[in-house]
């Protein structure tokens, strides 16, 4: 079951279960839905698994934690994994250094990490929308990444809609493309005007409108989010982290019960509270990893308990899916430690004086867990080429980890990096790392440059973008999302 991290308002149910949880995903007092408890592994569990498949290793998770969902559906939701590059091995594990490894969770259809869990998590929904007789609409408002993987999940799928806005010229071409080349009549993506911020403060207003909500009620259509604070992503970003260090164990690279860590390029916390799940179930973790860029606040936040906004801008570097200063689920972790009533008034603070001080001694609850380390893009470029000269290929996210690795990693055990989007989302920054020249090239051209230097291939789903129709070419003014959006929903 699962409970609200700000508390009960008296109105929402006191529990609910999975599948209210992720068709409702928002809580009392704008708090989130967390489980109650956590199911445990037992000793032997991972030697277990280890002669299990990713598929069957993320249904015994499913089970573990006993969702309300019929396991036929788990299973047909779980074959979408089939659709990545080798589908014995979604996320394979990649030895870089003999301490440092890479799980590469980029391998499904859109190239970043978020196919992981968006992919089945939106076949549960079309699922659970059809059982229900319901027709939902999810809005989403992207930066990059989430934007084409929210729409290639629910592509066709039954009772579900979705319109996605992004910020015109925010975004790369490839991940533009992505979004304005979509087939499926459920969907609608509409460019706007201005940047990430203006997307979703645009999102956010719609969804206070009387008008909008009046005209959604017409038309019997019910709000949803695909956001990455539903649990239902949650629950699919555990799976990859345990199946990694099975994997280690498979390789003979450690003993059962021998810890890892694991380093997480982040944002919104999500991958990074999947593994602190995972640890806290028994996987043998001494320590989750943080990276982060230039908007270092969660680095602030667990090196000095200081979570302070209030003088800080949003600064725009070669990781932006990390271009974060409101880290929306690290919520979760604090009302895992400190209760309901200490995270709802840590959160008042947030939204009030922009800032929060944890005290020592819940500083320190939090490092028993966390470190985590920023650098700069000079930082990721440098490393982006040297490993590039070495033989691996590291996306621009994917290498913040490696100052964590360099610098936050005490112990000699194996240290796993979440790799969390394919270099081809990123071809103008990778370019650019190998040239520096600061003759900044499009995609279509970076990507050639950089593939016949560095001799990696373009998958076909990244090279045909070029030449695709575009049945999205909409770029509108802020003023006239609502009424884009209306029309669509009649039509
Ligand atoms: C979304 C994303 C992240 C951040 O992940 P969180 O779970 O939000 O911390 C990092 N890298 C890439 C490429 C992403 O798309």
């Amino acid at each position: 079951m699962f409970i609200e991290t700000r508390g009960n308002d008296g109105k929402n149910p006191q529990k609910v279960n999975f599948s209210y949880a992720i068709l409702n995903p928002s809580a009392s007092f704008g708090g989130l839905y967390s489980p109650e408890t956590l199911p445990q592994f037992d000793k032997d569990f991972f030697t277990r698994m280890s002669a299990k498949s990713y598929k069957e290793l993320a249904l015994e998770i499913l089970k573990l934690f006993r969702v309300d969902i019929e396991e036929s559906i788990l299973k047909e939701a779980l074959d979408l994994y089939d659709r990545f590059d080798d589908k014995n091995a979604p996320a394979p594990l990649v030895k870089v250094k003999p301490d440092l490894f890479v799980n590469e969770l980029y391998h499904g259809p859109t190239r970043a990490f978020k196919d992981m869990a968006l992919q089945p998590f939106g076949y549960i929904l079309s699922c659970l929308a059809k059982k229900q007789n319901k027709n939902y609409l999810i809005l989403a408002a992207t930066s990059g990444d989430t934007g084409p993987a929210t729409l290639d999940t629910f592509e066709n799928r039954e009772n579900i809609k979705v319109v996605c806005l992004y910020p015109d010229g925010g975004t790369s071409d490839v991940q533009r493309l992505q979004m304005v080349t979509a087939e499926g009549k459920n969907l609608k993506v509409i460019g706007i005007h201005g940047n990430f911020d203006d997307a979703q403060n645009a999102l956010k207003s719609l969804l206070a409108s009387e008008s909008f909500k009046e005209s959604l009620k017409k038309q019997d259509i019910n709000l949803s989010a695909a956001n990455s604070v539903n649990f239902g992503r949650i629950i699919f970003q555990i799976i990859y982290h345990i199946s990694s260090y099975i994997e280690l164990l498979k390789q003979n690279e450690l003993k059962n019960g021998e810890k890892i860590y694991i380093t997480v390029p982040s944002g919104n916390f999500g991958n990074a509270l999947g593994a602190y799940y995972a640890k806290k179930m028994g996987l043998p973790v001494e320590k989750i990893l943080i990276a982060s860029n230039i908007n270092n606040i969660l680095t602030e936040l667990l090196t000095t308990g200081v979570y302070d906004i209030s003088k800080k801008e949003l600064l725009q570097s070669t990781s932006p899916a990390m271009d974060i200063l409101i880290s929306s689920n690290v919520e979760r972790v604090l009302f895992d430690k400190f209760g309901s009533t200490r995270c709802k008034e840590l959160m008042s603070e947030l939204s009030e004086k922009k800032s929060y001080a944890l005290n020592e001694s819940e500083l320190k609850a939090l490092r028993e867990d966390f470190d985590a380390v920023y650098s700069d893009d000079e930082f990721a470029l440098d490393t982006i080429a040297l490993f590039a000269k070495e033989g691996y290929v590291l996306d621009p996210h994917t290498a913040t980890c490696i100052k964590a690795y360099e610098t936050i990693k005490p112990k000699n055990i194996p240290c796993v990096i979440c790799s969390t989007a394919e270099w081809t989302k990123f071809a103008p920054t990778m370019w650019n790392a190998l040239e520096r020249n600061e003759k900044i090239c499009g995609d279509k051209e970076a990507l050639h440059n950089f593939s016949k230097t560095l001799k990696v291939r373009i998958p076909e789903c990244i090279s045909s973008l070029f030449a695709k129709e575009v049945k999205h070419p909409n770029v509108v003014e802020k003023s006239q999302i609502e009424k884009s959006i209306t029309d669509f929903l009649k039509g």
